[in-house]
């Protein structure tokens, strides 16, 4: 990472580091955190001065808006390290500009580049130890920000924190994924929040995908709120098509979050020559596609597992079966991304940071 100026940062260093005490072959998604963490208050219209310090707990009081009205975004993103321990961040600036996007939909402030995203270096360098080197190895970094002020009155607060946790992350396999087509439930809606990363985006999804895993699929495929025909998004990624040579994902709307994984694979797809169409899959096609064998592939798309391929999907009480492909473009595409994100093939795209 190139050299980063601090000035604008308080940094208190941990007296001690709990890396040694932390299992990297054997660690389960997004629960241990490395020795630091940066907060950033905003007050009276303005935001403080950043400090980096020790992970702890804090105190905030019980009537926080951000615990009576939800007023909380977040991010997702990742740090890999290359061959030769240098370590990259993979399209910072798309998560930036989506955070603050996400701020203003929830009437939040929005967070500057300097905060954000000297914040985001600053951070990660001092806790490079804890990126591990290797295909599939990540430090999964977690930039968040709730309403800290107080008063259980509906409406906006005046007091934010923005805060960066990191959690270190081996490969993320889910198994086999089935997937069930919503025909009631909706992750988002016209107007709504959908297109944020809104904390209760997912809070809302909870209950429906509790019902799905009873069934024994491991993700929902959303469709879109008003008519249930549209195919939407998978769990929480995008989703991919791939019906006879052509991969198919649906266009970016309120209703659905722009992915960074999503885009990256649009290009990606473009600039092998594979063919791509953006534009929505009626669940109608997909059943008719399945039925006449020209389905080949669903794959979702997002940070956690950059691609993730389904094998099956059930609507309306039936199960379809995917075939089983050698050498898929879901894999295709995987391995092309994730040899970007590692540096050990040409980002000719410039996405790495
Ligand atoms: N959709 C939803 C609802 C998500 O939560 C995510 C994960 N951020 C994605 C799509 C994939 O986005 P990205 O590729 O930026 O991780």
């Amino acid at each position: 990472m190139t050299s980063i100026n601090t000035h604008e940062i308080d940094i208190v260093k941990a007296k001690t580091s709990k890396i040694d005490s932390v299992d990297f072959e054997n660690l389960t998604f997004g629960n241990v955190f490395t020795d630091h963490m940066l907060v950033c208050d905003y007050k009276d219209g303005a935001w403080e001065k950043p400090i980096i310090k020790p992970y702890e707990h804090f105190m905030i009081d019980p009537s926080a808006k951000v615990f009576h009205y939800g007023q909380a975004i977040f991010e997702g993103m990742k740090a890999y390290k290359d061959e030769n321990d240098e370590v990259w961040l993979f399209r910072p600036d798309q998560n930036m500009e989506r955070f603050n996007k996400s701020a203003v939909r929830m009437a939040m402030p929005e967070v500057p580049e300097h905060i954000f995203m000297d914040g985001l270096k600053t951070i990660v360098d001092l806790e490079r130890n804890w990126v591990k080197k290797g295909i599939g190895n990540t430090l999964y970094l977690r930039p968040f920000m709730i309403a800290v002020g107080s008063g259980v009155i509906a409406q906006p607060s005046t007091q934010y924190r923005f805060m960066i946790i990191l959690s270190p992350a081996k490969s993320y396999y889910q198994g086999e994924v089935k997937v069930i087509i919503a025909e009631h439930y909706s992750r988002a809606a016209n107007g709504g929040i959908g297109a944020a990363k809104a904390a209760g985006n997912y809070s809302a999804q909870f209950y429906p995908q509790k019902l799905a895993q009873e069934k024994g699929f491991q993700q929902i495929i959303w469709t879109d709120d008003a008519t249930h025909t549209k195919l939407e998004e998978a769990g929480t990624m995008n989703v991919f098509f791939k019906i006879n040579d052509t991969l198919y994902t649906a266009p970016t709307s309120e209703r659905i979050l722009d992915g960074v994984t999503r885009k990256s694979i649009i290009d990606l797809a473009k600039s092998e020559g594979i063919k791509i169409e953006v534009r929505s899959v009626l669940v109608d096609e997909l059943v008719a596609a399945a039925k006449d064998g020209s389905l080949k592939e669903i794959f979702g798309a997002g940070t956690a597992a950059v691609v993730s391929p389904i094998v099956g999907f059930q609507y309306k009480e039936h199960y379809y079966e995917l075939p089983k492909i050698e050498n898929s473009t879901a894999l295709q595409l995987k391995d092309k991304l994730t040899k970007i994100q590692y540096k050990l093939a040409d980002d000719k795209f410039g996405w790495t940071v």
